[in-house]
């Protein structure tokens, strides 16, 4: 798996920043969100560094699926009984931050579009 030393979210999946996790495994980290936009705001994350959905090769593709099958359950308890959100920015113009790929999951609440 590839890390990168600067990168906040690697930092995240090492614990040299906490954070409060609610699901990890061998390939995948989820955490709650800092600054949650959302009742209920979680960010997936491979523990594969890779900064952008339009980077990804064949192998950080089969990553992103394996999150998607994932989720559902995660979000189910984690408060999204009624539905959630999957949210990927990709690139400056989507407001994306943090170049480790990752997924928000949004819900809790009835969301506004
Ligand atoms: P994006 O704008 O798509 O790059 O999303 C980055 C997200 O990471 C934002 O929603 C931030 O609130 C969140 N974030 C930044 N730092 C942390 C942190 N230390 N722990 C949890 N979430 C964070
Ligand atoms: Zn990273």
């Amino acid at each position: 798996m590839t890390k990168n030393d600067d990168c906040l979210f690697c930092k995240i999946i090492d614990g040299k920043i906490p954070s409060t996790k609610v699901y990890e495994d061998e390939k995948m980290l989820v955490f709650k969100d800092i600054e949650p936009k959302a009742k209920v705001h979680l960010l997936a994350i491979a523990k594969d560094h890779f900064k952008l959905l339009s980077e990804m090769d064949g192998q950080q593709a089969e990553l992103v699926k394996y999150m998607l099958t994932k989720i559902p359950q995660i979000a189910k308890e984690n408060g999204c009984e009624n539905g959630y959100r999957i949210v990927i920015n990709q690139g400056a113009d989507a407001g994306q931050t943090v170049f480790h790929l990752h997924l928000h999951i949004l819900g809790g609440e009835q969301l506004g579009w």
